[in-house]
């Protein structure tokens, strides 16, 4: 499967109509071919609206999800985002042509590797995966203008609001694993955090610690 012309069409007509409306978002996602994140029989499925699996049991998240989520993050061009659960690398990749800088991390080592080997041959040189667990933030890059968690917490982690710099967004998913979640939005203010409840989704744990792969 290629991400040819009317794939393309047909894929960005989903995202606007489940509410994508932000110009860069949705050409940020025409440029990145998804079909290169997902990997043997799922492959063919790329460029439907669904989540999919990938490799060390985990999923790449649906297009629309991945779109919202990235429209409500609002990002600038000349902001350092950080994202919390690369995956498939889908997601970092779609943020490295918003902003001046991405890192990613992961806990299992793997997919940090088949994602930096993607962001490589896609020549996407803003991007770097680090395996790590997220759930600290990632402290040596620290402060960002932008945090993507793209595995739910039963809050927050605190770790991650604090590296969020005064200003800056975080977009999260919160609530218990195995009920639904609900998406939200943190903006840091001079004088504290103000929280917005997005919309119910539905993500793998985050999970503290690296994984053994
Ligand atoms: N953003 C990805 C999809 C993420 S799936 C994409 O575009 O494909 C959620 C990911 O979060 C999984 O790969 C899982 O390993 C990772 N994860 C879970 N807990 C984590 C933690 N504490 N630190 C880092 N990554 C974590």
């Amino acid at each position: 499967m290629t991400f040819d012309a009317e794939r393309k069409m047909q894929f960005l007509f989903a995202l606007r109509s489940k509410g994508v409306t932000d110009a860069r978002v949705l050409g940020a996602m025409e440029k990145i071919d998804r079909g290169a994140f997902v990997r043997g029989i799922f492959a063919e499925r790329a460029y439907e609206d669904m989540p999919l699996p990938i490799a060390c049991g985990q999923t790449i998240s649906q297009p629309s999800v991945v779109a919202l989520m990235t429209q409500a993050l609002n990002v600038q061009p000349r902001d350092k985002v950080l994202e919390i659960g690369t995956g498939s690398g889908y997601q970092a990749a779609v943020l490295s042509h918003l902003a001046r800088r991405v890192y990613t991390v992961d806990r299992h080592r793997r997919l940090v590797r088949e994602a930096g080997q993607l962001f490589e041959q896609m020549g996407l040189t803003n991007v770097t995966a680090f395996p790590a667990d997220g759930s600290r933030g990632l402290p040596e890059q620290a402060p960002f203008d932008r945090i993507l968690v793209t595995a739910a917490a039963e809050d927050p982690p605190g770790p991650l609001l604090a590296e969020l710099r005064v200003g800056g967004i975080m977009v999260l998913p919160v609530g218990q694993s195995d009920a639904v979640q609900r998406l939200i939005k943190v903006t840091r203010h001079e004088d504290g955090f103000e929280y917005e409840e997005l919309r119910p989704v539905r993500f793998v744990p985050l999970l503290e610690g690296m994984a053994r792969d």
